[in-house]
């Protein structure tokens, strides 16, 4: 399972971002997931609670946005999302290339508490 991996690099990476602003806790995560990536939310979540477990980020809820795949067509430039079995453009029905979007795999937001009240 590759979401074991890249969990465990999430969880390392908003570990380091936490403790550099001082948290006591980790409350929230909001994570950005393109859809071709192909993790599994629930799995996601599932390491996540392993790899956390004993620091400040666990019981942090975790918020996953998902983006949808996009393609962009190389006739008429058009960027449209891609429908299943199709890689047409809708507007002149040249086959789309992939994009980068839909490949996002990136911590956004992260709800921290400090000492401070
Ligand atoms: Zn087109």
């Amino acid at each position: 399972m590759h979401e074991a991996s890249v969990t465990e690099a999430l969880v390392k990476l908003a570990l380091e971002e936490a403790l550099s602003r001082d948290a006591l806790r980790v409350t929230a995560i909001g994570l950005v997931v393109g859809e071709t990536t192909g993790y599994m939310g629930e799995s996601l979540e599932f390491y996540f609670r392993n790899f956390s477990k004993g620091t400040i980020l666990e019981g942090a809820s975790l918020n996953i946005a998902y983006v949808k795949p996009k393609i962009k067509c190389p006739n008429c430039s058009l960027v449209f999302e891609r429908k299943k079995f199709t890689f047409e453009c809708p507007a002149c029905g040249t086959p789309g290339e992939m994009t980068g979007i839909g490949n996002e795999f990136y911590i956004d937001t992260m709800d921290i508490e400090t000492g401070e009240r």
